[in-house]
């Protein structure tokens, strides 16, 4: 089983990470190639009550047929997209309700539903379920923040050092 490190890599060239940043412009890729769409809600963080994952601040709704994250928005903008990316690495490294292991029909704890219901744009029988950070384990939780690392990693890295590696053979002619 390849490591995260292996695993990000190979998602970031099937997903490049945009130059400059932007993460409506990445979530939206990774929507593309997922095939489903994403979007993204800032909540109040007393709302998600620490039930959320990473620093208990986010929360992957999957809908029948699109995902919803909802993210604590009350922090920097620096965290708030590192806990997007989370949400992002449990969607692309297959930690979803349809691959959870030994699949008990994953739990959608009180608390989570209550966060779902209260946004305007769900109906609460398009939830197929809310993953919080119970119903992830500690190995996905890791992965997942690791994903958010190397993804913000990444975003921030100066240009020039990008460009060794992605457009070095591209660039020699110049
Ligand atoms: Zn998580």
């Amino acid at each position: 089983m390849a490591g995260i490190d292996a695993r990000f890599r190979e998602l970031s060239r099937n997903i490049p990470i945009p130059r400059p940043w932007n993460l409506t412009a990445y979530v939206g890729a990774v929507a593309e190639f997922r095939g489903r769409a994403i979007t993204v809600h800032p909540v109040d963080t007393t709302v998600l009550a620490g039930a959320g994952c990473g620093t208990g601040s986010g929360l992957w709704i999957a809908k029948r047929d699109a995902d919803v994250i909802v993210y604590g928005a009350d922090t920097t903008e620096w965290h708030a997209e590192h806990i997007v990316a989370h949400e992002l690495g449990h969607m692309l490294l297959g930690h979803g309700p349809d691959r959870a292991a030994g699949d008990n029909a994953p739990s959608t704890p009180h608390t989570l539903a209550a966060v779902a219901e209260l946004l305007p744009s769900i109906s609460p029988e398009s939830i197929r379920h809310v993953l919080g950070r119970t119903d992830y384990g500690s190995i996905r939780e890791r992965d997942a923040e690791t994903f958010a690392d190397l993804v913000m990693l990444r975003a921030m890295r100066p240009r020039r050092d990008s460009m060794l590696h992605t457009t070095f053979f591209r660039d020699r002619g110049c």
